[in-house]
């Protein structure tokens, strides 16, 4: 049986529900041999990878997904492979952790002024150690009782263009693939199918960017068909995965099966050997 690769995971980290270690065991029941844990702005899971190491006997690679802005939208780069104890990106990383908190108050003083009276400590509690994002507002609505159900916060309120949405601290595509390509990685643009147009694919793909995610929930077979044809236009790397969150956003069922195959990493692999050769 081949290998089973899913290079796009969330722990608690960001805005996952479980920790590196019980994410790592469920991957092993699902069948997966190699991982990439990738939590928005941390590489913090990383921290504790001998002792879930032991859990898991398939391989863990580094990873993390940064927002960057194209054209006034967001767009999220996975980097792989990132040196997790390289200096300057804890920095960075710390740095769009404490903006990311600064974000979350803005968009709770907006649900604030709009009678949704949820406080900042309420979100805080659900994002722990981890970085804070909409999906911690999400829940922290949901269980006051103020929508009801998390899809409804960001219909109604905190999706994008919403009445209580909230920008991220911009930075520029350029700036988050050399901040990963200095730390070691390779940058993957992740589920382009989502909101992102062939015209800031492009411009993406000039700033360096190494791959794209063509395997996400997201993707419908035109999707993956049309990213794996831009792939190989311009000599890219394909990445796949499930973006799994945890049970609460029912994406229990995504585990096993949106993965890449053994090959698509060894390529990987080899891109990353021959960088280091020309450093
Ligand atoms: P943030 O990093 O704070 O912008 O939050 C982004 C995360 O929120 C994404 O990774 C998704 O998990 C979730 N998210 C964003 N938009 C939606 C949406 N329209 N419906 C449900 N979840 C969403
Ligand atoms: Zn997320
Ligand atoms: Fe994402
Ligand atoms: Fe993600």
């Amino acid at each position: 049986m081949s290998i089973k690769a899913d290079l796009h995971m969330h722990t608690t980290f960001s805005d996952g529900l479980l920790s590196p270690y019980e994410l790592v065991k469920k991957c092993k029941q699902h069948g997966l041999s190699v991982i990439a844990i990738t939590d928005h702005d941390s590489v913090d899971a990383f921290h504790d990878a001998i002792e879930y190491g032991k859990e898991f006997c398939g391989e863990v690679i580094p990873g993390v997904e940064l927002s960057a802005m194209v054209d006034d939208k967001d767009v999220h780069i996975l980097g792989y492979f990132v040196n997790y104890t390289n200096k300057r990106l804890l920095e960075y990383l710390q740095f769009f952790r404490m903006e990311r908190v600064k974000r979350a108050e803005r968009i709770v003083a907006k649900l604030n002024s709009i009678n949704v009276p949820i406080t900042i400590e309420a979100v805080m509690e659900r994002a722990g150690k981890g970085a804070v994002g909409r999906p911690h507002i999400a829940s922290a609505m949901v269980d006051e009782g103020h929508i009801r159900n998390y899809q409804e916060a960001f219909e109604k309120f905190i999706g994008n263009g919403g009445p209580a949405f909230e920008k991220k601290f911009h930075v520029t595509p350029d700036e988050a693939i050399k901040l990963i390509s200095s730390s070691g990685g390779l940058s993957f643009l992740a589920h382009p199918g989502r909101f992102t147009s062939d015209d800031a694919v492009t411009q993406l793909i000039q700033c360096g960017l190494d791959g794209i995610e063509v395997i996400h929930p997201s993707h419908t077979p035109t999707h993956s068909a049309h990213y794996r044809g831009v792939v190989g236009e311009y000599f890219l790397l394909e990445s796949g995965g499930s973006d799994f969150h945890g049970g609460k956003k029912n994406d229990d069922d995504v585990l096993g099966n949106y993965y890449i195959d053994e090959t698509k990493v060894n390529m990987m692999k080899h891109r990353l050997f021959s960088q280091n050769l020309s450093h």
